[in-house]
């Protein structure tokens, strides 16, 4: 088995994750529908969100020489970072330059892609993520496991655990007890803090600011007290202006927590000028290529419009049942399975296209309407070029093929097959399966055809019927 197979296995037999998944993911889901009743032209609002995504992308290359030059216009210092090594290099080079040693990070998956954290403390710095789901992964010494909540994979439970083994402080699952004691420990490491380094959720090009939200209040503290705030961003965040930006908003805050607007919006439009009183004293914004160019001239380009707002990890049944950690890489879910063969290549991810039922439910609750299962079978169509079908599934596809196409032969496979199934099932179920079947009912038990076929079925109504 691969390790992604094996990744797989572990997480489907993993009740512990299977809690915490339904806990959060069901919660997700109720709060995002009652936010959405809450705006009844939400359906229009996904139409113009993605057109503007769209346009953006279709027109990067103008936007970012835009975007670039408005920033610098407001004193931000810019830089392009071809991939995540020489990303890392040029925050390296900036906390040198400072002298820095403490590092607060506010929550980013741009630096997760990177391994920035890794980099920071391998050069000596300290580094401490300053988001409470972040802040809790770092404490656990686990990746993050979903876009927008880090620690959807741990209970709460398991979270006030962690914090009594590594803060020393008296067990306790209550999550306003847990958040108070991560907010008295985090506040006066703020103030200590050389650097701060953020992602950015969007670029207005028109302004040439960056956009960021949170419910914690975390990335205000992050961009201003720090001497020097550092952005990591990837090339494809841009809005061209603050109109579409207000409408983009609007789709996050309800697809991503079920809010109306997070609670804090930040427009960075530079570094601190007189008469302010606080801000950084210098502002840095890198944008992150990382193989974003590939994923643009490619066929899969429309990814590049995700907002990142997570709503697709929770509706599907994939995600559901294996997680997040299962995909082994930074975005998981439908978006991780296009996003990462992206930017990452083909080669060591071609089992993600793999990892979806192409049931739709990332495109039908994707607030910018992205086709996920079009690039997906996209995607498992060009894998083959890399992975090429063993022998096995080559004979097996070629009789299915056969077998699809020769309906009295299909019919009379379909009627004997049902004939035994229905006879070694217990209960409408089969719990042990042989040959194929077995490896399907080791995981699940496996639903037996019922009594009639749809067609059968079909017909005799009609007879009733006339
Ligand atoms: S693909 Fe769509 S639903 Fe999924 S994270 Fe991106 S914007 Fe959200």
């Amino acid at each position: 088995m691969t390790d992604f197979g094996d990744r797989v296995s572990n997480a489907v037999r993993d009740d512990h994750l299977h809690i915490a998944i339904d806990r959060a993911t069901a919660a997700l889901r109720g709060r995002r529908q009652t936010a959405l009743d809450s705006l009844p032209d939400f359906e229009d609002v996904r139409d113009f969100g993605r057109a503007v995504k769209l346009e953006t992308i279709a027109h990067l290359d103008e936007h970012l020489v835009r975007f670039e030059e408005n920033l610098t216009a407001n004193g931000i210092q810019v830089h392009w970072a071809e991939d995540g090594e020489q990303a890392n290099r040029i925050v390296l080079d900036i906390a040198k330059r400072h002298k820095a040693r403490r590092v607060v990070k506010a929550k980013s998956m741009a630096t997760e892609e990177i391994h920035l954290n890794a980099a920071l403390e391998e050069a000596g710095l300290e580094v401490l993520e300053t988001d409470l789901g972040e802040y809790i992964a770092q404490l656990a010494g686990h990746a993050p496991s979903h876009i927008i909540l880090p620690i959807l994979h741990m209970t709460r439970e398991d979270v006030g655990q962690v914090m009594h083994d590594r803060l020393g402080v008296a067990y306790t699952d209550d999550p306003q007890e847990m958040a108070k004691t991560a907010r008295t420990t985090l506040r006066q490491q703020f103030i200590e803090a050389d650097l701060g380094i953020t992602g950015a959720n969007f670029g207005v090009v028109d302004e040439g600011a960056i956009c960021l939200v949170s419910n914690e209040g975390n990335i205000r503290l992050t961009t201003s007290l720090p001497k020097v705030h550092v952005a990591v961003m990837g090339i494809e965040k841009l809005v061209p202006s603050l109109d579409e930006l207000e409408k983009l908003l609007r789709l996050l805050a309800r697809s991503a927590t079920g809010q109306k607007l997070t609670s804090y919006t930040s427009l960075i439009r530079g570094p601190r000028r007189s008469p302010d009183e606080e801000g950084p004293e210098e502002v840095h914004v890198i944008l992150l290529d990382n193989g974003r160019s590939q994923v643009l001239a490619g066929d899969q380009a429309e990814i590049l419009g995700c907002i990142r707002c997570g709503a697709c990890l929770n509706a599907c049944p994939v995600y559901q049942q294996i997680g997040g950690h299962a995909y082994g890489d930074t975005y998981p879910g439908p978006i991780g399975s296009i996003f990462t063969p992206g930017i990452r290549g083909l080669k060591s991810s071609y089992e993600l296209p793999q990892a979806s039922s192409l049931c739709g439910a990332c495109r039908d609750i994707c607030p910018v309407r992205l086709d996920i299962p079009r690039m997906l079978l996209s995607l498992r169509r060009e894998s083959r070029a890399v992975a090429p079908m063993g022998w096995t599934w080559r004979v097996g596809m070629k009789g299915f093929a056969f077998f699809a196409t020769h309906p009295r032969l299909h019919r009379w496979v379909r009627n004997v097959g049902r004939f035994f199934l229905r006879r070694m099932a217990d209960d409408g179920w089969l719990r042990t399966g042989l040959g194929p079947l077995g490896a399907w009912t080791k995981e699940r038990d496996f639903a037996v055809p019922a009594k009639r076929s749809l067609t059968e079925e079909w017909r005799a109504r009609k007879r009733k019927s006339s």
